[in-house]
């Protein structure tokens, strides 16, 4: 049966614009269209596939696994899930997990247990949930409503309520709503979507001051920025503040879905039997494979090798932006960059990304005035050499117009 990118328009809920071409194939940080063009992947999948594309390792587990066992419902429980909980419990703050199939479903879980733990010690009336502008947890009615661009959660009906929204790195904000009546804050250690935004050391403490103060939760919402995305194996290492429920999905299964919510003893108490679930969750494909990408990331030499690469880009990011003055800054951390445009060419990331896919590479954008690079954590150096030569290709292509 013969597809092109015509057929999505035929047969495709239209939420979605895909690019023109329809990729088929991917080895490393290289991907392949329809017609056998060969494309260079600074995208990741939109941070995902952290181990670039068809890692053989991951390929071995989802093999292996996949003659074994595939699914069972949590009547049962099984040994991927319990062994990727032990190594996710023995590599962060958290004692429990709870596995979902997404980063919103991970971030549904935290609100949801951030509220119930508030109910059974503090009452009914502490059910505040204060979230930032410009953040981004997902798209059920739950999640998209705490992300803080009314935009996304406009025009469905009533949302859910006692959600409120401070400026990001603004504490004075924050502190203006806070109160004994807030049961959790949930933030990004660097926000995504919203630009590739870091939270600024005053900031980030002072939110868990604020937090401690008035008896709340701290949710990171490391869906983005977890895995070894920014160098360390999750954000929260590199900042000095430790959350009290940590959401973590993309690079987890390193492009095979999976979420998790990590969380403490005493919070993880009041998800209580019956109280949360979710059919797919922690199912044993799923675990198998996040679980070797865990292995694999969660290593030294994988780790410093981020903070490497990021100086590769950055280098090659400086030397293109000499030369075409486009970027008013390159920020964020490890391998989640973002480029973002100076006064002459606000508005106009997605014609960046457009004009790098005519030159055969897949970035992304964050907002309209960031280019966003999210791309393997083991992409080779010649790739990374490679992709920015056609990047800059593709910037003198937008800036001779
Ligand atoms: C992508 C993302 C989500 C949503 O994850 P899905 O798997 O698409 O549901 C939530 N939070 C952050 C920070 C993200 O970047």
């Amino acid at each position: 049966m013969q597809v092109s990118r015509e057929t999505f328009n035929d047969v495709m809920a239209p939420n979605y614009n895909p690019a023109a071409i329809v990729p088929v194939r991917g080895q490393g940080s290289r991907v392949w269209d329809q017609k056998g063009d060969e494309y260079i992947d600074f995208a990741g999948g939109i941070a995902v596939n952290v181990l670039g594309h068809c890692h053989p390792e991951l390929v071995k587990a989802l093999h292996e696994q996949g003659e074994k066992l595939w699914h069972l419902s949590n009547v049962f429980t099984n040994e991927p899930a319990l062994r990727l909980a032990t190594k996710l419990t023995d590599a962060t703050f958290a004692d429990k997990v709870y596995f979902a199939n997404s980063g919103a479903e991970a971030n549904e879980a935290a609100l949801k247990l951030a509220r119930r733990f508030a109910l059974d010690h503090y009452g009914e009336d502490k059910n505040q949930i204060i979230s930032f502008k410009q953040g981004f947890h997902g798209r059920t009615f739950f999640t998209v409503t705490v992300g803080g661009q009314a935009a996304y959660s406009d025009g469905f009906g009533p949302k859910p309520g006692a959600i409120d929204h401070a400026g990001y790195n603004d504490l004075e904000s924050l502190e203006a709503i806070i109160s004994d009546k807030t049961c959790a804050v949930m933030m990004e250690p660097l926000q995504g979507e919203g630009g590739i935004i870091s939270p600024t050391e005053e900031f980030v403490k002072g939110v868990r001051a604020l937090c401690d103060k008035h008896n709340a939760l701290l949710i990171f919402d490391e869906v983005q920025s977890g895995v070894g995305r920014t160098g360390e194996l999750y954000a929260y290492m590199g900042l000095g503040v430790t959350p009290d429920i940590l959401t973590t999905a993309k690079a987890l299964g390193g492009g095979f879905p999976i979420g998790a919510m990590l969380t403490t003893n005493k919070i993880a108490d009041s998800l209580k039997v019956g109280t949360h679930g979710s059919t797919y969750g922690g199912n044993p494909l799923a675990c198998a494979v996040a679980e070797k990408a865990l292995d694999i990331v969660n290593t030294p030499e994988v780790l410093n090798d981020v903070k490497r690469k990021e100086q590769l880009f950055r280098d090659g990011l400086d030397a293109i932006n000499q030369k075409y003055k486009v970027f008013s800054e390159v920020r964020g951390k490890g391998l989640l960059l973002g480029c973002a445009l100076n006064q002459d060419y606000q508005g106009r990331a997605r014609d960046f990304l457009v004009a790098s896919t005519s030159e055969k590479l897949m970035c992304l954008v964050a907002g309209a005035n960031v280019v966003r690079f999210a791309p393997s954590l083991v992409i080779p150096d010649e790739d990374i050499k490679e992709g920015l030569a056609r990047f800059e290709r593709a910037v003198a292509a937008v800036v001779n117009g």
